[in-house]
Protein backbone atom coordinates (compact mmCIF):
# COMPACT_ATOMS: atom_id res chain seq x y z
CA UNK A 1 0.00 0.00 0.00
CA UNK A 2 1.08 3.41 -1.05
CA UNK A 3 -0.08 6.00 0.50
CA UNK A 4 -0.13 9.90 -0.43
CA UNK A 5 -1.43 13.47 1.26
CA UNK A 6 -4.19 15.10 -0.67
CA UNK A 7 -1.34 17.85 -0.98
CA UNK A 8 1.31 15.37 -2.99
CA UNK A 9 -2.09 13.73 -4.72
CA UNK A 10 -3.21 17.35 -6.20
CA UNK A 11 0.20 18.15 -6.74
CA UNK A 12 1.09 15.16 -9.31
CA UNK A 13 -1.98 15.95 -10.69
CA UNK A 14 -1.06 19.40 -11.50
CA UNK A 15 2.39 18.21 -13.29
CA UNK A 16 0.40 15.89 -14.97
CA UNK A 17 -1.95 18.75 -16.76
CA UNK A 18 0.66 21.60 -16.99
CA UNK A 19 2.74 18.77 -18.94
CA UNK A 20 0.13 17.75 -21.10
CA UNK A 21 0.21 16.52 -24.35
CA UNK A 22 3.58 15.54 -22.79
CA UNK A 23 4.47 13.11 -19.81
CA UNK A 24 5.02 14.57 -16.52
CA UNK A 25 7.95 12.90 -13.96
CA UNK A 26 9.19 13.26 -11.01
CA UNK A 27 10.31 11.57 -7.22
CA UNK A 28 8.26 10.64 -4.70
CA UNK A 29 9.92 11.43 -1.14
CA UNK A 30 8.48 9.67 2.36
CA UNK A 31 9.41 7.00 4.43
CA UNK A 32 8.41 3.14 4.67
CA UNK A 33 6.86 2.10 7.78
CA UNK A 34 5.60 -1.56 9.45
CA UNK A 35 7.59 -3.59 7.06
CA UNK A 36 6.42 -2.19 3.62
CA UNK A 37 3.75 0.41 3.84
CA UNK A 38 4.90 4.00 1.85
CA UNK A 39 3.89 7.17 2.90
CA UNK A 40 4.54 9.96 0.52
CA UNK A 41 5.30 13.21 2.11
CA UNK A 42 6.51 15.19 -0.74
CA UNK A 43 7.15 14.85 -4.34
CA UNK A 44 10.18 16.09 -6.58
CA UNK A 45 9.46 17.20 -10.28
CA UNK A 46 11.59 16.40 -12.35
CA UNK A 47 11.88 18.29 -16.13
CA UNK A 48 11.36 15.30 -18.69
CA UNK A 49 14.66 14.74 -20.43
CA UNK A 50 13.35 12.74 -23.57
CA UNK A 51 13.95 14.90 -26.70
CA UNK A 52 10.96 16.93 -27.41
CA UNK A 53 9.35 14.35 -29.80
CA UNK A 54 9.13 11.87 -28.03
CA UNK A 55 7.65 13.19 -24.79
CA UNK A 56 4.35 13.04 -25.60
CA UNK A 57 4.75 8.82 -24.99
CA UNK A 58 8.13 8.96 -23.01
CA UNK A 59 9.44 9.82 -19.89
CA UNK A 60 13.36 9.88 -18.98
CA UNK A 61 15.76 10.84 -15.41
CA UNK A 62 18.41 12.21 -16.04
CA UNK A 63 21.16 10.42 -13.31
CA UNK A 64 21.81 13.56 -12.01
CA UNK A 65 17.88 14.77 -11.65
CA UNK A 66 18.02 11.51 -9.73
CA UNK A 67 21.06 12.19 -7.46
CA UNK A 68 19.42 15.60 -6.38
CA UNK A 69 16.33 14.04 -5.80
CA UNK A 70 18.58 11.31 -2.99
CA UNK A 71 19.75 14.86 -1.54
CA UNK A 72 17.02 16.48 -1.20
CA UNK A 73 15.31 12.64 0.49
CA UNK A 74 18.17 12.98 2.76
CA UNK A 75 18.31 16.62 3.71
CA UNK A 76 14.52 15.85 4.76
CA UNK A 77 15.22 12.54 6.37
CA UNK A 78 13.12 10.74 3.58
CA UNK A 79 14.04 8.37 1.01
CA UNK A 80 13.16 8.03 -2.60
CA UNK A 81 10.49 5.24 -2.56
CA UNK A 82 9.53 5.32 -6.38
CA UNK A 83 8.32 8.27 -9.27
CA UNK A 84 5.37 9.18 -10.77
CA UNK A 85 4.45 9.59 -14.70
CA UNK A 86 1.65 11.08 -16.60
CA UNK A 87 -0.06 9.38 -19.29
CA UNK A 88 -1.60 11.81 -21.89
CA UNK A 89 -4.73 10.21 -23.46
CA UNK A 90 -3.45 6.92 -22.17
CA UNK A 91 -4.95 4.50 -19.45
CA UNK A 92 -3.06 4.84 -16.14
CA UNK A 93 -1.74 1.18 -16.50
CA UNK A 94 2.07 0.43 -17.66
CA UNK A 95 3.10 -0.09 -20.75
CA UNK A 96 5.28 -2.94 -22.21
CA UNK A 97 8.06 0.29 -21.56
CA UNK A 98 7.60 1.24 -18.40
CA UNK A 99 8.16 -2.43 -17.06
CA UNK A 100 11.16 -3.10 -19.20
CA UNK A 101 12.67 0.13 -16.93
CA UNK A 102 11.46 -0.54 -14.17
CA UNK A 103 13.04 -1.43 -11.01
CA UNK A 104 11.68 -3.96 -7.85
CA UNK A 105 11.15 -1.85 -4.84
CA UNK A 106 10.11 1.60 -6.70
CA UNK A 107 6.02 2.47 -6.80
CA UNK A 108 5.69 3.69 -9.96
CA UNK A 109 2.82 6.14 -9.67
CA UNK A 110 0.87 7.18 -13.02
CA UNK A 111 -1.50 9.47 -13.54
CA UNK A 112 -3.69 9.33 -16.41
CA UNK A 113 -4.52 12.86 -18.25
CA UNK A 114 -7.56 12.77 -20.58
CA UNK A 115 -8.00 16.20 -23.01
CA UNK A 116 -5.96 18.52 -20.52
CA UNK A 117 -7.68 16.67 -17.30
CA UNK A 118 -6.17 14.48 -14.80
CA UNK A 119 -8.12 11.42 -14.26
CA UNK A 120 -7.25 7.64 -13.01
CA UNK A 121 -4.37 7.79 -10.69
CA UNK A 122 -2.67 4.21 -9.89
CA UNK A 123 0.35 2.32 -8.36
CA UNK A 124 2.75 0.03 -9.85
CA UNK A 125 6.02 -2.16 -8.59
CA UNK A 126 7.76 -4.71 -10.37
CA UNK A 127 8.25 -8.48 -8.65
CA UNK A 128 11.72 -9.19 -7.53
CA UNK A 129 12.10 -11.33 -10.20
CA UNK A 130 11.34 -8.66 -12.82
CA UNK A 131 8.28 -11.34 -14.24
CA UNK A 132 5.49 -9.46 -13.67
CA UNK A 133 4.35 -5.98 -12.22
CA UNK A 134 1.43 -5.58 -9.68
CA UNK A 135 -0.85 -2.88 -8.73
CA UNK A 136 -0.68 -1.61 -5.26
CA UNK A 137 -3.36 0.12 -3.60
CA UNK A 138 -3.30 3.99 -3.75
CA UNK A 139 -4.79 5.90 -0.50
CA UNK A 140 -5.20 9.58 0.61
CA UNK A 141 -3.95 10.24 3.86
CA UNK A 142 -4.60 13.34 5.53
CA UNK A 143 -3.79 12.77 8.70
CA UNK A 144 -0.59 10.62 9.11
CA UNK A 145 1.83 11.39 11.21
CA UNK A 146 5.48 9.87 11.33
CA UNK A 147 6.84 9.51 14.81
CA UNK A 148 10.81 8.52 14.44
CA UNK A 149 11.85 6.91 17.67
CA UNK A 150 15.60 7.32 18.97
CA UNK A 151 17.62 3.83 18.99
CA UNK A 152 16.67 3.80 23.40
CA UNK A 153 13.33 3.63 23.08
CA UNK A 154 13.15 1.33 20.42
CA UNK A 155 12.64 -1.62 22.95
CA UNK A 156 8.71 -0.01 23.32
CA UNK A 157 8.06 0.16 19.87
CA UNK A 158 9.05 -3.40 18.84
CA UNK A 159 12.21 -2.34 17.53
CA UNK A 160 10.61 0.05 14.57
CA UNK A 161 12.36 3.35 13.82
CA UNK A 162 9.20 4.74 12.76
CA UNK A 163 5.85 4.91 13.59
CA UNK A 164 2.57 6.02 12.18
CA UNK A 165 0.20 7.73 14.22
CA UNK A 166 -2.86 9.90 13.45
CA UNK A 167 -3.35 13.42 14.96
CA UNK A 168 -3.61 17.08 14.40
CA UNK A 169 -1.51 18.56 17.32
CA UNK A 170 1.64 17.19 18.36
CA UNK A 171 0.40 16.83 21.76
CA UNK A 172 -2.22 14.42 20.05
CA UNK A 173 0.44 12.55 18.19
CA UNK A 174 2.45 11.15 20.67
CA UNK A 175 -0.51 10.63 23.20
CA UNK A 176 -1.53 8.44 19.82
CA UNK A 177 2.00 6.84 20.00
CA UNK A 178 1.77 6.05 23.69
CA UNK A 179 -1.56 4.85 23.31
CA UNK A 180 -0.33 2.21 20.63
CA UNK A 181 2.51 1.15 23.09
CA UNK A 182 1.40 1.91 26.58
CA UNK A 183 4.93 0.98 28.36
CA UNK A 184 6.50 3.69 26.60
CA UNK A 185 4.31 6.07 28.06
CA UNK A 186 6.51 6.20 31.53
CA UNK A 187 9.17 6.88 29.31
CA UNK A 188 7.72 9.88 27.44
CA UNK A 189 4.88 11.62 30.57
CA UNK A 190 5.71 12.52 34.00
CA UNK A 191 2.46 13.26 34.85
CA UNK A 192 0.14 15.32 31.98
CA UNK A 193 3.79 17.08 30.64
CA UNK A 194 6.72 15.66 28.50
CA UNK A 195 9.89 14.37 30.95
CA UNK A 196 12.26 16.97 30.41
CA UNK A 197 14.68 14.67 29.16
CA UNK A 198 12.80 14.09 26.00
CA UNK A 199 12.98 16.97 23.25
CA UNK A 200 10.44 16.82 19.99
CA UNK A 201 11.60 17.84 16.51
CA UNK A 202 9.04 18.96 13.86
CA UNK A 203 10.87 18.39 10.81
CA UNK A 204 14.17 20.48 11.96
CA UNK A 205 12.49 22.30 14.39
CA UNK A 206 12.50 22.07 18.13
CA UNK A 207 8.79 22.09 19.63
CA UNK A 208 10.10 24.39 22.22
CA UNK A 209 10.51 27.26 19.66
CA UNK A 210 7.07 26.75 18.16
CA UNK A 211 3.79 26.27 20.03
CA UNK A 212 5.12 22.89 21.81
CA UNK A 213 2.52 20.38 22.42
CA UNK A 214 0.01 22.57 20.55
CA UNK A 215 2.06 22.83 17.51
CA UNK A 216 -0.13 22.28 14.20
CA UNK A 217 0.19 19.48 12.12
CA UNK A 218 -0.61 19.42 8.62
CA UNK A 219 -0.26 15.71 8.14
CA UNK A 220 3.17 15.93 6.40
CA UNK A 221 5.76 16.38 8.73
CA UNK A 222 8.15 14.17 10.41
CA UNK A 223 8.07 14.14 14.24
CA UNK A 224 11.13 13.25 15.96
CA UNK A 225 11.94 12.10 19.62
CA UNK A 226 15.35 13.16 20.77
CA UNK A 227 16.59 12.48 24.06
CA UNK A 228 18.76 15.38 26.03
CA UNK A 229 22.11 13.86 27.09
CA UNK A 230 23.73 15.15 29.59
CA UNK A 231 26.34 13.87 32.53
CA UNK A 232 28.98 15.17 34.95
CA UNK A 233 31.40 13.60 37.50
ZN1 LIG B 1 4.33 5.09 -18.73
Amino acid sequence: MIQLSAQCLDAIRTEGEKAYPNECCGALLGVIFDDDKRLVQSIFPITNAREQTEQYHRFEIEPEDLLRAEKEARSQNRDVLGFYHSHPDHPARPSEYDRNNAFPFYSYLIVSVEKKKAAALTSWRLSDDRKEIFEEVVKEETMAVIIQIPTALRGFTERKHEVEVEGQTVGEAINALAGKYPDLRQHLYQGENLRSFINVFVGDTNIKKLEGLDTKLSGNETVMLVPAIAGGA
